[in-house]
């Protein structure tokens, strides 16, 4: 194993935060392609730049923030909070205790680790399910969680998202969702409505997700327990500060569905050429994928190699960014995401790359990896970018 721990993710990340800043401040105008559908954005105007300097700026801000959010999300209040990993944290330290259980539905593991971690914070027991017909609510459970659609975008169907808000509805247990991308993906490409039209109590999403918004949480609800989890982020410095807030509201304003739906014919042009010469390609909603068991698969299917499948989804993540200048989320993730790596069309840069590019540069760079990967020191050297 390469990288084993968070500490050595965060020396992965870094390495690839130097890449990217090294291509960005390059005087041969390379280009720099951020395919992960996570590039966000700061949308602003000098005239709202300016009012964060008054203390009239965040009172506007909060008004507006409620109406476009509401908008998005549906619900009765809106919080905005620094992360989605934030927002999440929040929710579970004001509605979980000690000692209760916490169960999760979603479509196929994993599932986002500030979950699993917030709940061992507070010392609750946490189950996670993906089979609805085991799916059960035991005694003593606080809070459920559904996940509308998971790191690697695989989306709950609406039937499963009802069923599983009826279940816990019958023993008065408030649902929240993680709909991190799914609050757009589901609604945009699967015509689901939004969590809290479903019938969720407390909805999440990620306004940098899919929308050209800052990295930011943007919950929506119950006022009662929105309230309780805007006072708990208040308490612990969780909540969206002012200059997050209005780079959401334009975020929000400017978010169109069509951008993403304009991504899945290009999405198949894609997965057809690559399927042509690979078999360790999934489709995703609006793009391409390689899981961590398939890269690993598809790797020692060919060569022999001591890394991980972990290893081998960073390694190629860094080989993308070093090599092919693409921004792939393994190589800048932080410690426990998913390392399936993915490419997504819905993303703006992937307006600048012709499909065949695209394949041309994923080719290439896979050719490297599996010459690189059989030589363990020279992998190392790669991935922290010595
Ligand atoms: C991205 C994501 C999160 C966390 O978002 P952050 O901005 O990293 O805090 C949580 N859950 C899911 C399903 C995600 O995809």
């Amino acid at each position: 194993m390469i990288v084993e721990n968070s500490i050595d993710e965060l020396k992965k990340r870094e390495s690839a935060y130097k890449i990217i800043k090294d291509i960005i401040e390059s005087d041969e105008n390379i280009p720099l392609y951020d395919l992960t559908g996570l590039s966000g954005g700061f949308l602003a105007s000098e005239d709202e730049l300016s009012l964060l300097q008054t203390y009239i700026g965040p009172a506007i801000f909060e008004d507006k923030i409620q109406e476009v959010g509401k908008e998005h999300m549906g619900g009765e209040k809106i919080v905005p909070l620094n992360r989605t990993s934030s927002g999440i944290l929040a929710t579970i330290l004001a509605l979980v205790k000690k000692g209760d259980n916490v169960v999760h539905f979603l479509k196929a593991h994993p599932a986002h680790p500030s979950i699993t971690r917030a709940c061992d914070l507070v010392g609750a027991n946490y189950e996670e399910f993906i089979d609805i017909d085991k799916f059960h609510i035991p005694e003593n459970t606080s809070l459920v969680i559904i996940t509308g659609s998971t790191m690697d975008h695989q989306v709950l169907d609406e039937e499963t998202f009802k069923k599983v808000i009826e279940m816990a509805h019958e023993k008065d247990i408030p649902v929240f969702v993680d709909d991190a991308s799914g609050a757009r993906l589901r609604t945009a490409i699967f015509n689901q409505k939004p969590a809290c039209e479903l019938g969720a109590d407390l909805a999440i999403t990620s306004t940098d997700k899919l929308m050209k918004g800052p990295r930011g949480g943007l919950l929506a609800g119950r006022e009662d327990l929105a309230n309780l989890v805007k006072t708990k982020s208040n308490e612990f410095g969780l909540e969206a500060q002012a200059p997050i807030i209005l780079a959401m509201i334009n975020a929000l304003k400017d978010y169109n569905p069509d951008n993403l739906r304009a991504a899945i014919s290009k999405k198949d042009e894609l997965f057809d050429l690559l399927n042509d010469s690979f078999d360790i390609f999934e489709t995703t909603p609006t793009g391409v994928k390689v899981s961590k068991e398939s890269l690993y698969n598809g790797v020692k299917s060919k060569v022999d190699t001591e890394l991980s499948g972990t290893d081998l989804c960073f390694l190629w993540s860094m080989i993308l960014l070093r090599d092919e200048k693409i921004i792939t989320i393994p190589a800048v993730s932080m410690s426990g995401a998913s390392t399936t790596i993915r490419f997504d069309l819905s993303a703006n840069d992937a307006n600048n790359l012709e499909i065949k590019e695209i394949f041309n540069k994923i080719s290439d760079s896979f050719d490297l990896l599996i010459k690189v990967c059989v030589d363990t020191d020279k992998s190392r050297k790669i991935i922290y970018n010595e």
